[in-house]
């Protein structure tokens, strides 16, 4: 696996590969823009430049963006829902911009609307994006949750779904997140992940994972909770992480810390992941 972490571009995008670079990391995961609001300031030639060169210069192997959280692709509020899609476009086309490799979201939460309801405007606001993508060498990934509130895509099977309304659009692909995983009640010890894997793959199709993010946690299987702990510092433990950096199938994929310890944490744990000592 290609092992990173979602690292700070303060100051800059051209600043996030060597901070992943100086902490080990082969991939990094970044937020393209302060994901903290809905303005979109354009990009910048020279920006878009000095991050090519540094990734370039960094020799980040794989480069994936987080969508913002005010994001949702399944809003039932028509004002919403059209400030979502907006800034999900603008995401879209800073992404292929800067050449990265996959923007990672949320499926979104339904609120009060019917499941079924709620996942066809997810491919409703997804559809218009996914050619540009697909012309700019862009996955779009949504990622597993924990199923908190009304959230989408605890279950695996919400993913496929709008993996089948939009045909199996050759841009679209799914992130594994295991602390979601786990908050969502799939047993990832022992035999669990393979189990996991394999029951993820029938659900979304064969060659559809494209990232995983690699964060233990402490909220009890199935609670449906969020929330992420350092790699061993956690119930999934160390051994998972081992194993699934050590997998084959995963090897030309981008594993992602997102772990609440900062740079000197991630640098840590992704030594203690490959084995290494710290
Ligand atoms: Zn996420
Ligand atoms: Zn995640």
């Amino acid at each position: 696996m290609l092992l990173g972490a979602h690292v700070s571009t303060s100051g800059g995008l051209e600043k996030a590969p060597g901070r992943g670079r100086e902490i080990g990391c082969d991939a990094i995961q970044v937020f393209t823009r302060n994901q903290r609001t809905w303005s979109v300031k354009p990009l910048e030639k020279k920006e878009i430049r000095a991050f090519r060169e540094a990734r370039e210069k960094e020799g980040i192997r794989k480069v994936v963006s987080h969508a913002s959280y005010l994001v949702n692709a399944a809003a039932p509020d028509p004002e919403n829902l059209k400030k979502s899609r907006a800034l999900l476009a603008a995401e879209v086309d800073r992404c292929v911009k800067l050449g990265l490799d996959a923007l990672v979201l949320h499926p979104g939460a339904r609120i009060e609307d019917p499941l079924k309801k709620a996942l066809e405007r997810v491919a409703a606001s997804l559809r218009p994006l996914l050619d540009k993508a697909e012309k700019g060498g862009l996955m779009v990934l949504l990622e597993n949750t924990a199923g908190q509130g009304s959230v989408l895509g605890a279950d695996f099977d919400e993913l496929g779904e709008i993996l089948d309304l939009l045909e199996g659009h050759p841009a679209l692909g799914v992130c594994f997140d295991t602390a979601h995983a786990w908050g969502a009640g799939y047993d990832l010890r022992g035999r669990g992940l393979e189990k996991t894997l394999k029951d993820l793959e029938s659900r979304v199709g064969k060659g559809r994972l494209h990232c995983l993010h690699l964060n233990d946690t402490n909220v009890p299987l199935g609670s449906r909770k969020d929330r992420h702990a350092p790699i061993g510092e956690g119930l999934l433990g160390l051994p998972l992480f081992r194993k699934l950096h050590k997998t084959r199938s995963l090897a030309s994929l981008p594993g992602i810390l997102e772990t609440p310890n900062g740079m000197e944490g991630w640098e840590k744990e992704l030594k203690l992941i490959r084995g290494r000592k710290t």
